[in-house]
């Protein structure tokens, strides 16, 4: 057995979980838990001015909510903690200073507005933009200078010529030309914070990481990765940059086209087990092209083999479609549950739901249940229920309901409610067939007029599940305003 698989999702938290960064987290959970590996969430928080604590909190409470729980991390610790770069900062240090004193990374004094300058004389010359190095070669004297003047220096790792060769897990055979790119920066200032790619590189090798899967957007960042690794003695880790999730317009991925923080998914009422099989579809599939596939299943068939090489599109019609699929499989108690706040926000329900309330609410979600994609859109039925308002209709609805074949399915139809003692889905079957027979309206005939009236839409959930949950006053009500005034 080769050694231990050790994966990290080290998100910055700069903003919420997105759908871009809930899959990346998502495909490590399911690396490492597929094969008796550990999880690690990092969080890397070196860019002060951006990182937020509420970030970090979200953050971790919609991983949880997802079920993507970590093995090690900055709340519950682990063998190779801390988990949180800023409070790793001394380790930085450490390792920076490992590279000074082998010469691997020196001092570099140009400042900022210089070194903008210097880029913008490169362009103008047609040359690649890169650090010219100048600082590697400084003397004693120009040291001891610019310390004089209290100038702050920026430590950078020094790029030998060199052709990189990286063998991607998705991506391939990657080479790389350090030619292109000038010596780098590693720390800002003395004693002071990491760069990005330094921070990463000295928290994957201390942190033993055997697999760097993450988005694309990082790959061009490995090559400055690999040079650290080697010049820190570390073996490579196994990259893989998986394609990125685009919008349906091929453009990057917004909240125009769809894609809303995991937390708006949330709170719509998605499913997690449904959005998690969804994140799990988007670059990735199982080897006999399943789509429903929960998280416990996911585990078991997840290689990275089934990574795409091409970039995702994100397609909400199939986010919805999985939601329902999940939804519909639910248990109904676990959607009426949580399907209360929604009815309550929404005025449809009281703050407290007594008990015959809530068995009448078990009942009506199992009548709408197989039309819902998240929770939330309960109360686009709720109307159907509550006789909080009438039944709103267009023209050419309340046309088709004022035909007099209509007035008399109707009228039919609601004195046979009347009379029936007892309203199930099979009396109301009955009463259906009995109306037909009545009045010789069948079909559309029959249907149209019957769900117009009672529903106030033109297509919907089952009439014979949905009848027996409607108050019958309700009903009647609703069937007198078209047939009344004779
Ligand atoms: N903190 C980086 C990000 O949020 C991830 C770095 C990495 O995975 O190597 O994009």
């Amino acid at each position: 057995m080769s050694e231990k698989i050790r994966v990290r999702f080290a998100p910055s938290p700069t903003g919420y979980l997105h759908i871009g960064n809930a899959r990346t987290a998502l495909f490590n959970w399911l690396l490492a838990k597929g094969n008796n590996g550990v999880f690690i969430l990092r969080i890397e928080d070196t860019d002060l001015e951006r990182s937020e604590q509420i970030y970090m909190d979200r953050i971790m409470d919609d991983l949880r909510w997802l079920g993507l729980e970590w093995d090690e991390g900055p709340d519950i610790g682990g063998a190779f903690g801390p988990y949180r770069q800023t409070d790793r900062l001394k380790i930085y240090n450490e390792y920076a200073q490992k590279l000074i004193n082998e010469e691997k990374a020196y001092y570099c004094y140009c400042q900022d507005d210089e070194l903008e300058v210097r880029r913008e004389e490169a362009k103008a010359r047609g040359e690649t933009i890169k650090y010219d190095n100048r600082c590697r070669k400084l003397s004693a004297q120009q040291i001891a200078d610019y310390q004089a003047r209290g100038i702050k220096p920026a430590l950078r790792f020094k790029v030998e010529s060199r052709i990189i060769e990286l063998d991607d897990a998705v991506r391939g055979r990657v080479t790389f030309n350090t030619d292109v790119m000038g010596d780098f920066v590693i720390m800002k200032g003395v004693g002071g914070v990491p760069a990005f790619n330094f921070a990463v590189t000295v928290d994957d090798c201390l942190m033993e990481i055997t697999h760097v899967l993450r988005g694309e957007d990082h790959l061009s960042n490995t090559s400055r990765h690999i040079m650290l690794f080697e010049a820190l003695g570390y073996k490579l880790p196994q990259f893989a940059h998986m394609s990125m999730t685009m919008g349906p317009d091929g453009g990057r991925l917004s909240k125009r086209s769809g894609a809303v923080s995991i937390a708006e998914y949330r709170q719509l009422g998605y499913l997690p087990q449904a959005l998690v099989n969804y994140l799990a579809l988007l670059g990735w599939s199982p080897k006999d092209d399943r789509e429903m596939m929960p998280l416990e299943e996911l585990k078991k068939i997840f290689d990275l083999n089934g990574l795409n090489k091409s970039a995702s599109i994100f397609d909400v019609t199939k986010l919805n479609w999985l939601g329902g699929q999940y939804i519909r499989t639910a248990p109904v108690a676990k959607i009426a549950d949580l399907s209360i706040a929604y009815l309550q926000k929404a005025d449809y329900l009281l703050p407290q739901v007594n008990e015959q309330q809530y068995n009448w609410l078990l009942k009506m979600i199992e009548s709408i249940q197989d039309h819902l994609h998240c929770v939330s859109e309960v109360c686009d039925f709720a109307d159907i229920f509550f006789p909080k308002k009438d039944i709103t209709l267009d023209a050419e609805e309340e046309k088709t309901l004022k035909t007099p074949e209509s007035k008399q399915v109707l009228e039919s139809l609601g004195k046979n409610l009347a009379q029936s003692s007892e309203i199930t889905a099979e009396t109301v079957t009955d009463i259906f067939k009995q109306v037909q027979n009545q009045t010789g309206q069948k079909g559309k005939k029959f249907f149209a007029p019957v769900r117009l009236a009672l529903t106030g839409r033109p297509h919907g959930p089952e009439l014979t599940k949905i009848i027996p949950v409607i108050n019958k006053d309700l009903i009647l009500k609703r069937i007198q305003r078209w047939i009344g005034g004779k």
